[in-house]
């Protein structure tokens, strides 16, 4: 099974009507399309195909052909190309289509109704202004009501509308040419309303707009006022759209209902619980304590770098043996992960992905089949979908209930506050220090009674070090001397190849 349409790269079709304008009670003409793209009422689909195609290279309004014409000869050959609207075209010309042809005729109106020459359905509208609108994560908690003054073009309605006397409310006049024998006309922009088509007076209006932004809103939601931008002398104003602008705070970060603010903590705090205050978003105070006997760990789970829900495990130079469920032409592992999770093919038991060469193949099955069936393929990166189980303890998180942003569906209800903590550990220890410690933590977990000093023994000790620089540098090395690194952990004794890349 494949991708069909509406996965990215595919498109929409819709804006391909048929049918055709509508036209008083004559007799139906079924010639007229046939004519526009000239060929016979008796030609197949492909004679259809072929002289659509040839006109539309030569009419297209991107190589310079006027948009009527080709607009016009478009909804001929959509017609004639639906084997269903040309039967029904057929019959009872372009009202038929209209009728029996599925609903498209909106779509022509829309293209050569409202009776004035191309204009779109319904009343004409103004152009809409948008403006963003900056606001606090304060603001979002609590809810606010922001009195913005605008400024706008109106119609002096004393004055009134009148339609142009030159160009007769059209906008244009035609302007007849002699050249010698021949008489040209012309259409021209009305000199005397500024191809408007009437004339009236605009004044300069301020109003206060009273904008108000519920608790809970999102960054980037829109508030419209309807028909308050400038207005037009034949149809109604354009809006006024306001984009809430969230600013950044300095304290917490927002993620959808949820607060994260970032605290460190020290290592006995770690270990004995902590208790710390937060001044919240509504002015209040919160104290934040651990339950008596809580020890704090933290994970490395970041909603702000991965958007991911469910982690994905790496699997380098590994293809999976599972035959294939559906392919994509992208290595965009972003959309490809949400594909599985949240997109199309969520629900379809996907276990795994593999990327090789720019192109993706997905494999259904659970986890442990799709790890069963790993195979050695060089170049190729299999993302196995972690099991969800274990993917969620590792990114449990220290949070407050109930103390994120108020739900705009119901703002009675709250997201969680969660604290992305960072244990200060203490950069050295006295002796006495450590031999507290010892008495009062857990016993270690490791411990050597090998000689030190005996001939087969050797001593390390540890110190800091960037494991990226290292890689580095050994990959430099590699094929010269890769024999001075010990075995890992003792594994039996095998000497583990560098694998050439
Ligand atoms: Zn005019």
């Amino acid at each position: 099974m494949f991708f069909g349409g509406g996965f990215p790269g595919g498109f929409d079709e819709s804006d391909f009507g048929g049918g055709g304008g509508r036209r008083g009670g004559k007799a139906p003409d079924t010639t007229k399309f046939y004519k526009v793209l000239g060929v016979e009422k008796n030609s197949t689909d492909s004679e259809i195909k072929k002289a659509y195609r040839k006109l539309a290279m030569k009419h297209h309004p991107d190589k310079g052909g006027d948009p009527d014409t080709f607009k016009e000869m478009t909804a001929a050959f959509n017609v004639l190309s639906d084997p269903d609207k040309r039967k029904a075209y057929d019959r009872g010309g372009e009202e038929g289509v209209d009728n029996g042809g599925g609903g498209d005729g909106d779509l022509i109106s829309q293209m050569f109704g409202g009776g004035g020459g191309g204009r779109r359905r319904g009343p004409k509208k103004g152009d809409s202004v948008t403006r963003p609108l900056p606001v606090t994560l304060e603001n979002l908690y609590n809810g606010v009501t922001k009195k913005l003054k605008i400024q706008r073009q109106t119609i002096d309605r004393e004055q009134g509308v009148k339609k142009c006397e030159t160009c007769g409310g059209q906008g244009v006049v035609v302007r007849t040419i002699r050249m010698g024998p021949m008489i040209q006309q012309m259409q021209q922009p009305c000199g005397a309303c500024g191809g408007q088509g009437f004339s009236y007076t605009l004044k300069r209006t301020s109003e206060i707009l009273e904008v108000n932004v519920q608790k809970g809103s999102k960054d980037g939601q829109k508030i419209t006022f309807h028909n308050k931008a400038d207005e037009i002398p034949d149809g109604e104003a354009g809006d006024v759209v306001f984009v809430l602008k969230e600013k950044e705070h300095d304290v917490f970060k927002r993620h959808g209902a949820d607060l994260y603010v970032k605290k460190k903590i020290s290592l006995l705090e770690a270990l004995c619980g902590f208790k710390m205050e937060l001044k919240k978003l509504d002015g209040r105070t919160l104290v934040i304590k651990t339950p008596p006997g809580f020890v704090t760990t933290i994970n490395k789970f970041d909603p702000f770098s991965s958007e991911e829900e469910q982690g994905w495990e790496e699997y380098a130079d590994t293809d999976c043996d599972l035959d294939d469920m559906a392919q994509a032409d992208s290595a965009d592992l972003d959309m490809l992960k949400k594909a599985v999770t949240k997109g199309q093919l969520k629900g379809k038991g996907i276990g795994c992905f593999v990327v090789q060469d720019g192109r993706t193949t997905f494999k259904q099955g659970s986890r442990e089949e799709c790890i069963a069936a790993k195979s050695k393929s060089s170049g190729a990166t299999m993302y196995c979908l972690a099991d969800a189980a274990s993917a969620a303890a590792g990114r449990l998180t220290v949070a407050v209930e109930g103390e994120g942003l108020p739900l705009i569906r119901d703002p009675y209800q709250f997201g969680n506050l969660f604290l992305q903590l960072e244990i200060e550990f203490p950069e050295s220890l006295t002796e006495e220090q450590t031999a507290a410690l010892a008495s009062a933590l857990p016993a270690a977990l490791n411990s050597s009674s090998a000689d030190e000093g005996a001939e087969d023994v050797d001593t390390a000790e540890v110190s800091l070090m960037d494991p990226v620089a290292s890689h580095k540098e050994g990959t430099f090395q590699a094929g010269s001397a890769h024999d001075e690194d010990d075995d890992e952990g003792g594994a039996g004794g095998q000497r583990v190849q560098c694998a050439q890349q």
